[in-house]
């Protein structure tokens, strides 16, 4: 078995103060670098994406100035802005993997993002023989929610750490959860998480 975790979008501009900022948003942030200098040793490759939006245009419709907040958002997530980069408590230096999504075009799903050398995701975690994956981040009700699905499309056994994620709005936010677990997705605290061996080559 190889284990990966996914960071969803854990970035100043979907966290509070930020343009798409989600309360609890910096909380996941502390909470997550927390969990993974506690039990790194839990997986073999830790993936972090980012939403990584064009300077130029909309996107894709992905900007309104009239945002409906459903299919189109303020902008936000500007490349090389302070607001596309990771919120400060989120210790990069504990990625592996670094997955940039959404340049020209809407990108929820990290599985719809490219890697430093122009690889596709999905490629990477292939070669990478990842077979199960913890999902934590930002946010609950949209990337993440697409993040897994997606993995479970992948066919991975999936897992989201409750309480390292947030959502937008409460009531989404536990349909996107219900909507997980009738496709097999396992949610539970991270405390509830990983009580086998270190490695979780058991
Ligand atoms: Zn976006």
């Amino acid at each position: 078995m190889t284990r990966a975790l996914f960071v969803i979008d854990v970035q100043n501009d979907f966290t509070e103060g930020g343009a798409l900022g989600v309360t609890g948003g910096a909380h996941v942030a502390k909470a997550v670098t927390d969990h993974l200098r506690a039990r790194r040793d839990r997986y073999d490759l830790v993936v972090a994406s980012r939403d990584w939006h064009s300077p130029d245009g909309d996107n894709g419709g992905h900007f309104s100035p009239e945002p409906d907040f459903v299919d189109s958002w303020p902008t936000h997530c500007v490349q090389g802005s302070p607001g596309a980069e990771y919120h400060p408590d989120l210790d990069a230096s504990l990625v592996d993997v670094h997955v940039l999504k959404g340049d020209g075009r809407p990108a929820y799903s990290l599985f719809d993002g490219f890697v430093a050398d122009g690889r596709p995701f999905g490629e990477v975690l292939a070669a990478g023989g990842v077979d199960e994956v913890d999902v934590v981040g930002l946010a609950t009700d949209h990337c993440v929610r697409a993040s897994a699905l997606d993995a479970v499309a992948a066919g991975l056994t999936v897992t989201v750490l409750t309480d390292l994620v947030a959502g937008v709005a409460a009531a989404p936010s536990a349909a996107a959860l219900a909507e997980l677990r009738a496709v097999g997705v396992t949610t539970v605290p991270s405390s509830g998480a990983g009580t086998d061996s270190p490695g979780g080559r058991a």
